[in-house]
């Protein structure tokens, strides 16, 4: 039986660490959230992020445009915000409409409030592994449950599954990084099998339901499932009304690997937190200017 990596444990015990960090502070931290159009999944993320904001005492202010707003409208108002020195972090939830230029908006943001660590600037910094550099959130979030539970990295084999500019190219580079040796696979990977057993640690992010089964694992491995998928009628677990499961079969898998995040209540929940960590940062770097 492996051990399950809980994301909300470790949530729960840094909670009011964050709170009480936030407590001694002059002022609120203050996160705006922009999102763009309507979609069901970008409103549960959102809601969850407003929630452990509220939970720490942060401020969060939540700011809508509909979906075929243009893309000057988006970028005036992030300018106000990058303005604003009432406003530490911003972020705009992705993905977004098809007419709007991706990096054009998120390139609007001010560096030093770029929380989600996005930003050309930002991913230079982390690209050169810089001091200050800002680790996108849900590999931060990774980082951090690996060394709660003692799970060493340093000259480590990391499978990263998946080569997305928001997860798996991040989390490849972090880890490099931290002195493992990293292989990326991805959707024209040829025996991805044989690549997974490689791994020390396997790190999916594909988003596709059960992708990694027994076969790809073996005894002695860490397997750290970044999957969100909604799935209907076969699931076992439930959150917000939506079934949701990783890109990993948990039930095949974890009766042979060491380590395991479970879906939900893994990566998911530490992204939320690291987020909230990198607006902390945010804050302080901009209160030492
Ligand atoms: P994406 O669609 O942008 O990228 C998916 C990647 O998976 C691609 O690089 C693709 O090459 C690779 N891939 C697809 N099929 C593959 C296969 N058969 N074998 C190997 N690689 C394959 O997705 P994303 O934004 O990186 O998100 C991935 C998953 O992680 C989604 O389920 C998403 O919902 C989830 N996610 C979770 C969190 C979290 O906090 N837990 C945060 C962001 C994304």
């Amino acid at each position: 039986m492996a051990l399950l990596l809980q994301g909300a444990t470790v949530r729960n015990g840094a909670t009011e660490r964050l709170k009480k960090r936030i407590e001694d502070l002059t002022a609120k931290p203050h996160l705006v959230i922009i999102q763009i159009g309507d979609r069901d999944d970008s409103a549960a993320y959102i809601a969850a992020k407003k929630r452990f904001g509220d939970k720490i005492g942060a401020r969060v202010t939540h700011v809508k445009f509909a979906q075929d707003v243009l893309q000057e409208e988006i970028i005036k108002k992030i300018l106000e915000y990058n303005g604003d020195t009432s406003v530490h972090g911003i972020i705009v939830q992705v993905p977004l409409p098809e007419h709007l230029n991706k990096d054009g908006v998120i390139d609007a943001i001010d560096p030093t409030k770029d929380v989600d660590g996005l930003t050309a600037v930002n991913l230079k910094r982390l690209w050169e592994n810089k001091p200050g550099a800002v680790v996108p959130a849900t590999t931060r979030g990774i980082a951090e449950l690996l060394r709660f539970y003692n799970i060493p990295v340093e000259g480590k084999r990391v499978v990263v599954l998946g080569r997305s500019s928001l997860v798996g190219k991040p989390t490849a580079l972090y880890f490099t990084h931290r002195n493992a040796t990293v292989t990326v696979c991805h959707s024209h990977t040829l025996n991805l099998l044989e690549e997974t057993k490689k791994a020390d640690i396997i790190i999916v992010a594909t988003g596709k339901p059960g992708l990694i089964t027994r076969d790809h694992v073996l005894p002695h491995q860490t397997v750290i499932d970044v999957g969100i998928n909604t799935v209907q009628g076969k699931l076992e677990e439930e959150i917000e009304g939506k079934k949701i499961v990783g890109d990993v079969d948990f039930l095949g898998v974890e009766k042979i690997v060491s380590a395991i995040t479970p879906v939900p209540g893994g990566v998911g929940v530490m992204t939320v937190l690291s987020l909230f960590e990198n607006l902390l940062d945010a804050y302080e770097t901009q209160h030492a200017i």
